[in-house]
């Protein structure tokens, strides 16, 4: 009778003992999914999300992203913001709550996107080259791709206005090198805005910020531009007021001189710009020791367009006048060196 006993209690144990096993075996597994999923990149979500909603419904994404809108928000509610310097593209999403993405998760494909973090109603992708975001709205959910500029425009081009923000290049008598830089670009791009050829320009900079050497120098690469243009102004060495005038465009001398060359379009550009402001010539240089020309991946040159230690050269440089016919040989040199097959 006792070994009975005993054997039933110690089955009973057994049997306590396996349950208690197989229930705290599934809890800490689902605590481990939990905190896993926690620990997960936006982008790990992302595809979890989407192998999770595929076993639920047959859904087919025809786009790379789909994003459920909240009731009432449309196209023109959705906020999105492309900083190419950056390729960092944030998406706003007008009245959603905290968690909103935990309960209408982001589904799709990372292709081309190096990193996706979500807060609140905003998505921010960082992609791995320059793109355009096209989206649509349908049934409740926007829709986004990612197309190239080449995808888009015919030819694509970089302009980059030299130095920037707390980066004022020369200055004499109270002028900035940034801002000559900068207002010619703004002519420029005031051209451009008007061409009606599909040519897709991007801008390192259209405003008072300093991007770094590297973003600037990439943006050839990443935009694959047909070529790059960055506008300077130039000072003697000694920096000291002299007769020394004149404009000058450089280009990379390692790089090879065949066909659409760094060199061929600095020529171009030296020719157009010259032609267009009345100034002397002073040739095209070697540029490999400036960063942005050297880590171009695509053909470059850098106009000085003129002398800020020449008197006279600083004070046409500094008149809307003369930054205007600099724009006009710039304008004019892009849509040779184009023509030309660049
Ligand atoms: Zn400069």
């Amino acid at each position: 009778m006792e070994g009975k006993i005993l054997k039933f209690s110690s089955l009973i144990l057994m049997a306590t003992l396996i349950v208690s096993a197989v229930v705290l075996g599934q809890y800490s597994s689902i605590h481990r999914r939990e905190l896993k999923r926690e620990q997960m990149s936006g982008l790990q979500m992302l595809a979890y999300n989407t192998r999770q909603a595929k076993k639920k419904e047959d859904i087919r994404l025809r786009h790379q992203l789909r994003v459920e809108l909240p009731a009432g928000i449309g196209l023109q509610e959705v906020e999105i913001e492309n900083d190419y310097v950056k390729q960092n593209i944030v998406i706003r999403i007008p009245d959603v709550e905290k968690d909103y993405f935990s309960e209408h998760p982001l589904l799709g494909r990372s292709n081309h996107i190096n990193d996706l973090y979500l807060e609140n109603g905003r998505i921010e992708l960082t992609m791995d080259a320059v793109y355009e975001p096209q989206c649509k709205v349908e049934d409740g959910y926007l829709y986004l791709d990612f197309l190239k500029p080449q995808e888009i425009y015919d030819k694509v081009v970089v302009i980059d206005a030299g130095h920037g923000g707390g980066a004022p290049g020369a200055i004499r008598q109270g002028i900035m090198e940034k801002n000559i830089n900068l207002a010619i670009v703004q002519e420029l791009k005031a051209l451009l805005d008007e061409n009606d050829q599909n040519i897709g320009v991007y801008y390192t900079r259209t405003g008072d910020v300093n991007p770094t050497f590297a973003q600037r120098a990439q943006l050839g690469g990443k935009t694959g531009a047909n070529l790059f243009i960055s506008v300077h102004s130039n000072s003697t060495v000694e920096g000291e007021m002299s007769q020394y005038h004149g404009t000058e465009v450089m280009y990379d001398e390692q790089k090879s001189e065949e066909g659409c060359s760094s060199k061929r379009l600095a020529q171009i550009c030296l020719e157009e710009a010259t032609a267009a402001m009345g100034s002397k010539s002073n040739g095209v240089t070697y540029g490999n020791s400036i960063y942005i020309i050297r880590n171009n991946e695509v053909p470059a040159a850098l106009i000085e367009v003129g002398f800020m230690t020449n008197q006279e050269e600083l004070d046409k440089m500094a008149s809307a006048e003369y930054q205007k016919k600099a724009a006009r040989g710039i304008y004019n040199a892009i849509l040779r060196a184009l023509e030309e097959g660049y």
